[in-house]
């Protein structure tokens, strides 16, 4: 069979997408990215918001055109949204052939070949032996080191879909990495809910710094980048702050979504802390490692924000003076304990908070990238730019994949570059989010060319901003 899969959400979930997909091809079919040639289309769908839940909807009804115009005679639904609304979907979208939870990606190959899904048995997480067929670029991969989460924030529904948190086996994980390396990845992006939870319930203190710290030491031919995303404020260390500063091969980069600054606006999160104490554990990862770039997440519009509390948000955002920020508008999610809050924020003042705060923030990156101009720093080449076909696009360390700024690049002193590969790169000019350079200097030993074996279908759409004109 034909397999055309649609990925939508985190990269959480597009492991998932590619560990179905590796299913899938060790039964011997085949994936494609023509959904009109597809025989079976799968839909990965993400629900954590009122947004991503309509995207999903949105997509799955799209999908089921091709089971009318084109050749597809199953339409199958899998991920977040199904663990909400799992009996909702099979009763109001008749076209949908299958539903399969979080913890049911092993009957993915039964539900495609037109077969009932297996129970779920216990929490699912995948190993260094399960087949994965990966989606994104060979130069970077996402490694999922746990799944679920503990802790109680109040407008979270994610831990009623992807269960209480479990760690991955150390040396699964180390496992993994080793063999991805081997097949050439340069970058390994660790993910889970809260990384830095990580090896808790497995007895390990401090698990994601000994994590780090025995990946960093894992031999390989060429440099190779190592990242974590979604640290939990309270689990940052210091054992993992001067892990990260001293190995090269960690990257300078810190993800801790804060979610918010007010004291007030924090314990109604159910997540404590406040904007001072932020600004301290930000001194503390500034000092320990120089150079360090820091994203983080806020939520405007919680139940309860008032003029006040936003105002000390926007304080917080300016004294921070955060590489990246993203912000999220508050969701009233039915199951989450904040649905039962009262003095709800209206829609009207969420959106001109939201608005605010990105455009504080668009002004403080400007600021922060136009201190790189004229500076050379080392990049990963990912290949033509969706831009324009007069650029190629690379990274700095300091930028992950999908969510960050890239480096547009408008010139080339030295060998053409090649995707994948590690080049210097001078910066020639700052945007608001993006950089402008020129590659120079010498290119990495040539490697074989090749492009990624599998395209998912419509991969997450990308939450950058928008394009920017040159
Ligand atoms: S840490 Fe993240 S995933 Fe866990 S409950 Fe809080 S917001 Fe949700």
């Amino acid at each position: 069979m034909k397999v055309g899969f649609v990925s939508l959400g985190c990269p959480k979930n597009l492991v998932d997408t590619e560990v179905m997909m590796g299913l899938l091809a060790a039964r011997g079919h085949e994936m494609t990215s023509k959904p009109e040639d597809a025989d079976v289309l799968v839909v990965n769908t993400c629900s954590f918001i009122d947004p991503a839940k309509q995207e999903s909807v949105d997509t799955i009804l799209e999908m089921a055109e091709f089971k009318r115009t084109g050749q597809a005679r199953r339409l199958i639904v899998t991920g977040c949204l199904v663990e909400r609304y799992r009996d909702e979907i099979q009763r109001s979208i008749p076209d949908v052939d299958a539903v399969l939870g979080t913890n049911q990606l092993e009957s993915i190959v039964a539900v495609c070949e037109g077969g009932q899904p297996a129970p779920a048995v216990e929490p699912y997480l995948y190993h260094e032996f399960t087949p994965r067929l990966r989606s994104t670029p060979r130069h970077y991969a996402y490694i999922k080191i746990a799944e679920g989460c503990d802790h109680p924030c109040s407008f979270c529904v994610i831990p009623q879909f992807r269960g209480r948190f479990r760690s991955r086996r150390f040396e699964s994980v180390v496992a993994e990495a080793a063999r991805l390396f081997a097949e050439g990845v340069r970058e390994i992006n660790l993910i889970g809910q809260d990384t830095t939870s990580y090896g808790e319930d497995l007895g390990l203190r401090d698990g994601l710094a000994l994590l780090l710290e025995r990946l960093a030491q894992i031999e390989t031919e060429h440099p190779k980048w190592i990242r974590f995303l979604y640290a939990y404020p309270n689990r940052v260390t210091p054992k993992l702050l001067d892990t990260l500063a001293a190995h090269d091969a960690l990257v300078k980069y810190v993800d801790i979504p804060f979610q918010h600054a007010s004291a007030f606006v924090l314990k109604r999160m159910k997540r404590g802390g406040c904007g001072d104490q932020f600004l301290r554990l930000i001194e503390r990862i500034r000092r320990t490692i120089p150079g360090v770039a820091l994203r983080t997440s806020f939520i405007v519009g919680f139940p309860g924000e008032t003029d006040r509390d936003f105002e000390e948000l926007c304080q917080f955002v300016e004294a921070a003076r955060f590489d990246r920020l993203g912000v999220f508008s508050y969701s009233d999610e039915e199951t989450s304990e904040s649905f039962h809050l009262p003095d709800k924020v209206d829609r009207r003042t969420v959106y001109h908070r939201k608005r605010r705060l990105l455009a504080l923030q668009r002004r403080i990156s400007r600021a922060n990238l136009r201190r790189l101009v004229g500076q050379e720093f080392t990049v990963l080449v990912e290949g033509p730019s969706r831009e324009s076909e007069l650029l190629w696009e690379a990274r700095l360390a300091t930028q992950a994949p999908e969510i960050d700024g890239v480096c547009f690049v408008n010139d080339v002193e030295g060998p053409a570059p090649q995707p994948g590969c590690f080049r210097k790169l001078r910066v020639t000019r700052a945007l608001d989010y993006d950089l402008i350079g020129t590659l120079v200097g010498h290119a990495e030993p040539q490697r074989r060319r090749t492009s990624s074996p599998f395209v998912v279908l419509d991969a997450r759409r990308a939450q950058r901003p928008a394009a920017i004109g040159l």
